[in-house]
């Protein structure tokens, strides 16, 4: 049987570049495994359905809640988010490692059910550096920057929980952190 995998739970706060470090992660080893959320977010710019996110209704999330399907879930920033339970199982015992992007109140869930996992948190230089970049991305109205930059607060305070925190001031530097914390489990 193959040796169990590794789950990696990394949180950040939006407009951290995390997607962009997970990205370079997956591309550089295809054997890690990332997992796909479920969302009731409507699709931003160049996201893709399958690849990003499922984009569902929230009846279809609602079902899914009901039907037991994911491992945790909840909302953020006014949206529904779930990971699914069946995924991480079956990639979990096929020896798969996995990188899930959740937020702070899914990691503790998820760590409660999965306490192997390796939590791993990637903040930004400074508030002022996010609110600037989330500005700069221009993918949100100024009301949702406002609200993502005041849920990063609340966020950083939880990083302490955390395993390890990776600070994004250089993201060469922030890709090889995260490389070098997966290579050491
Ligand atoms: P965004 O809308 O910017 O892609 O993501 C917003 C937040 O939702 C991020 O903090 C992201 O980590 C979180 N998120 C994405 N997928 C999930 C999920 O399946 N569960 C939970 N709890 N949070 C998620």
């Amino acid at each position: 049987m193959a040796k169990r995998g590794h789950l990696f739970i990394i949180s950040a706060p939006s407009g951290t570049g995390k997607s962009t470090i997970l990205s370079a992660i997956l591309k550089q080893d295809p054997t890690i495994r990332y997992s796909i959320s479920c969302t009731t977010r409507p699709s931003r710019g160049s996201e893709r359905d399958g690849i990003n996110y499922y984009f569902i209704s929230d009846d279809a999330f609602h079902k899914k809640i009901d039907s037991g399907e994911f491992a945790e879930w909840a909302e953020v920033h006014g949206h529904l988010y779930g990971t699914s339970a069946k995924f991480l199982d079956n990639s979990l015992h096929l020896g798969y490692d996995i990188l899930l992007d959740i937020d702070v109140e899914g990691a503790k869930k998820l760590y409660a059910k999965y306490p192997e996992a390796i939590l791993v948190f990637i903040a930004p230089p400074s508030m002022e550096e996010l609110r600037r970049r989330l500005s700069e991305r221009n993918t949100d109205s100024a009301e949702a920057i406002e609200q993502r930059t005041r849920s990063a607060e609340a966020e950083m305070a939880e990083a302490k929980q955390y395993h390890h925190v990776i600070v994004n001031d250089d993201l060469t530097r922030a890709i090889s952190e995260l490389k070098a914390i997966i290579n050491t489990y």
